[in-house]
């Protein structure tokens, strides 16, 4: 999922002064699980605004709501209601919900509220890791599962750069080396000749820097 982080609170404060009735949206999906721009933070930042910094003429009135996809376009221009005279909106979902309200409402500015950070998963209660970087070719098959692209700060693809100790990344204590994970789980798993395999190439062309990358498929499936 989408690993988000609240902005600094006095950025926030800055980006939305000036505005005097502010329509601030969480998201439902990844940054509710991931507890950064879901309902409940979006009470709390509400909460914030309002009470602590000194505006000039008075605190701006908030409306706050969360809506469960910022980022689906045609959800969005259906339901989602911006009460009159709103003069910005602020919101708490990723990049991608950001930018979606923006193209349904182009007449309103649209702040993000939180910093899009990584695709990662859990790995124990209040913490996420980074675990994917999104490249469009994915390697997990040969790699035990782990990806060397998300997880090693090299990005190497043939085994340990020699930096490692103890199973930890020379970057921080606090990262396992992608490449002993790698090869103690194709040990577990009896396939350490995989280890042997060279990666003579990887197809970055479907990396993005090509541009933005667009996926299309058919979306009139049967019912039944
Ligand atoms: S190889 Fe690419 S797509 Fe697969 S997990 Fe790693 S970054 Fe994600
Ligand atoms: S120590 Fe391991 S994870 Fe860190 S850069 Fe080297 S190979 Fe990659």
């Amino acid at each position: 999922m989408i690993v988000g982080t609240l902005k600094p609170f006095e950025e926030i404060v800055s980006s939305i002064t000036g505005y005097k009735k502010i329509l601030v949206i969480g998201c439902g999906s990844c940054v509710t699980v991931c507890l950064s721009g879901g309902d409940r933070e979006a009470h709390a930042l509400t909460q914030d605004l309002y009470n602590k910094p000194q505006y000039k003429d008075g605190p701006p009135s908030f409306h706050v709501e969360t809506f469960q996809r910022q980022c689906e376009l045609d959800l969005v221009k259906t339901y989602l209601e911006v009460p009159e005279s709103t003069d910005a909106i602020l919101s708490l979902a990723c990049g991608a919900g950001v930018q979606t309200l923006a193209e349904a409402f182009p007449d309103l500015p649209v702040i993000p509220a939180i910093n899009t950070t990584f695709l990662g998963a859990l790995d124990e209660p209040g913490t996420w890791r980074e675990k994917c970087r999104g490249c469009g070719d994915c390697i997990l098959t040969y790699t035990a599962g782990i990806c060397p692209v998300a997880r090693c700060a090299k990005r190497v693809f043939n085994g340990p750069c020699g930096g490692s100790s103890g199973g930890k990344c020379e970057v921080s204590e606090d990262v396992d080396c992608a490449w002993q994970v790698i090869i103690d789980r194709l040990k577990a798993l009896g396939r350490l000749d995989d280890y042997e395999k060279l990666f003579t190439f990887k197809d970055w062309s479907a990396h993005g820097a090509g541009g933005p990358r667009k996926a299309r498929r058919a979306t009139n499936y049967p019912l039944d």
